[in-house]
Formats: structure tokens, C-alpha cells, sequence
């Protein structure tokens, strides 16, 4: 086995989900059973939403041409086929686990084509949340609310402009949601060439120094619509 004495510095990834790619795969549950959402164990405060719970049921919308291996699940889950979720356990990826079986009760083609197959099995499973955190001096957050709590590091961003994990949090999640940005799925480089190799077509993998979110068009506004007259 290689020596992993001095590894070269592991580069992380926001998953993005296109609307478009050939394998754009939408899913909706149906079933309403959800549990309390994660609490912070240093502040108690809730984290992120609600979970789901047994028995997993829901319909696929079929955007693309094909279904999708990895499709984004409710109450922030992801679904993945049975195929690819093997592969994952194989080749040794961490960051998903407790794969449990979701029943699939209607497909619908959303865009023009045959009629779609039978879809694949998928498994539901929800991204690993605890060790990885960001770094609230590297990285670039627009916000009103100071953080409060050291653990979960809740922030309400207005605007994120590249992000940074704190040295020494990550412990070799290949995917995973961050503590201080529960909303965004982040992944490893090895998940990068393993979404490669899997056609996540309908994926978008942003370097997280580089992920700009600003709905409201804070980071680089426009030229006032008045000048002054003074
Ligand atoms: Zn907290």
C-alpha cells in the first residue's frame, strides 16, 4: 500500500445540479412521514430540515433522456441507483451509507420522447454532517448574523463567494455537507472522477474557492439607477 506521509492537498467540489444533461432526473416523495431535523450538539439548535423517514415513496420526473444515477433526494438526501451506490461501496468512497430502497410509484417524461422504461432501483441515503466545517476567516460570506455558535457555525449568507474548510475537519468524506453550510453538497476530488466515470451529466462540480452564490446581486451590483446630483 502507498505511503500517504505527505498526500497532496485534497481539492473539494459544490455539487450543482444542471437543468439540463441527458441524465436530468427529478424526484418527489410522496410519502409524508418525517422526522425531527438534526440538532447541533453544542447549541441545540436545528440543522438543516426535517428528515425523512420509512417507507421511502415518491414519483420520478424524467427530464433527460435517460435516468439519472445520482438524483438530489428529499429533506437532503440524495437517491442513487442500486448500480452506482455499489460502485460507490466497491471503490470505496465514504460520505454515504444506511442505503435503503425507495418504491417508485409513477415516472413522468417531462420533455418530448418514448416512453421511458422501468426506472432503476434506487437507494436513498443521506450525505454525512459533523466533521468537515468551514472556515469563517477564508471563507468569503456576505451576512448579517455574526456566528454564534463554534460547532454548527449557522450562518444565514446573503451571498457566498468561494468557501474554504477549516484545516484538519475533513476526515476523508468523499461527500458530505459542511458544518456552516449545511445547504450545499460538497465532494472530494476521488467523488469528481467517480461522478466521471458514473455520467452525472446532470451534474455541475464547482471548486469551492470558486462557488459564487448571490441571488440577490449583492457582490457586484450594478451602477446605481440615480447619480447624484450634488
Ligand atoms: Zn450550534
Amino acid at each position: 500500500m502507498a505511503s500517504d506521509i505527505s498526500p497532496s492537498p485534497t481539492r473539494f467540489f459544490v455539487l450543482r445540479k444542471l437543468r439540463e444533461g441527458q441524465h436530468d432526473t427529478e424526484f418527489s416523495r410522496t410519502s409524508s412521514n418525517l422526522g425531527p431535523a438534526l440538532r447541533c450538539p453544542h447549541c441545540g439548535d436545528n440543522i438543516g430540515l426535517l428528515t425523512w423517514r420509512l417507507p421511502y415513496q415518491g414519483e420520478l420526473e424524467l427530464y433527460g433522456k435517460d435516468f439519472g444515477d445520482l438524483v438530489e433526494g428529499p429533506c437532503g438526501g440524495v437517491l442513487l441507483t442500486e448500480h452506482c451506490a455499489e460502485s460507490f461501496k466497491a471503490e470505496g468512497l465514504t460520505g454515504l451509507s444506511d442505503f435503503e430502497p425507495v418504491e417508485v410509484t409513477r415516472v413522468r417524461r417531462k420533455r418530448r420522447g418514448p416512453k421511458p422504461g422501468p426506472p432503476p432501483t434506487y437507494l436513498f441515503s443521506t450525505p454525512a454532517y459533523g466533521n468537515p466545517a468551514l472556515d469563517m476567516e477564508r471563507s468569503r460570506i456576505l451576512s448579517k448574523t455574526p456566528v454564534k455558535c463554534t460547532w454548527c457555525r449557522y450562518v444565514g449568507p446573503d451571498a457566498i463567494d468561494g468557501l474554504a474548510l477549516e484545516e484538519g475537519t475533513w476526515k476523508g468524506e468523499d461527500i458530505f455537507r459542511a458544518r456552516g453550510m449545511w445547504g450545499e453538497l460538497i465532494v472530494s476530488e476521488r467523488f469528481k472522477r467517480f461522478a466521471e466515470r458514473h455520467a452525472m451529466s446532470h451534474m455541475a462540480l464547482v471548486p469551492i474557492e470558486k462557488y459564487v452564490w448571490d441571488p440577490l446581486g449583492l457582490l457586484h451590483p450594478e451602477q446605481p439607477p440615480h447619480s447624484s446630483t450634488d
